[in-house]
Formats: C-alpha cells, structure tokens, sequence
C-alpha cells in the first residue's frame, strides 16, 4: 500500500487490537493504519472490527486496567486465526504479523 503511514509504501502489517483505533499497524513505521485502506473483503473487515470491539468492551469492563487470563486466551487464538484470513486474503506481497495482548488481570 502506498501512502497511509510515514513509509512512502509498506506491505508489512501488525495485528494488534487496539481502544478506538483500527486494530492495524504498518510493521515498519508503527502508524495506525485504517481498515479501509486494506484491499481485503468486507466480511473479514466486519471480523475484524467486531473482534477489536469485543477487546474495547472487555478492556472498559475492567476499568482499563487490563484483560483476563481467559479472556486473553480468547482474543490471542481469535487474533491468530484473524492474521491467517488476512495473510489468506493479501497474498504473497504482504508479511502480515500478530502481536498477543498480555495485560493480564488476576480472575477471583
Ligand atoms: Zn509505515
């Protein structure tokens, strides 16, 4: 892709799920980078907004102050199988990465 982050192009992209802001990240130069610019299908798309929503919640839920064990496990393999579709989807050109979230809460 070219111009969407301080690279003047990239096709290396990080999963990470983020608070208000797209869960995706050029690899090279760490911009926050809009879903819509991905040539990828709008089903994935919803995935992966859902899936980031679902981290907003559980993360407001908790004050901010972290996710818990389990529901990390949850995230971290949704996150895996969500990078795959991607990776799937933009073929060779792209090296596609996932960064697992770890803040972890104690569970009472
Ligand atoms: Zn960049």
């Amino acid at each position: 892709m070219k111009d969407v982050c301080f690279c003047d192009e990239t096709f290396e992209i990080l999963v990470e799920a983020e608070v208000s802001a797209d869960p995706i990240w050029c690899n090279k130069c760490k911009a926050n980078l809009d879903l819509d610019e991905l040539p990828i299908s709008e089903e994935l798309k919803a995935e992966l907004y859902e899936w980031n929503s679902t981290f907003s919640n559980h993360l407001a839920s908790h004050n901010y102050n972290g996710i818990t064990q389990s529901f990390s496990e949850w995230l971290n393999a949704s996150g895996e199988n969500l990078t795959k579709k991607l990776s799937a989807e933009l073929t060779n050109t792209y090296v596609i990465q996932y960064h697992p979230y770890e803040s972890i809460i104690k569970e009472k």
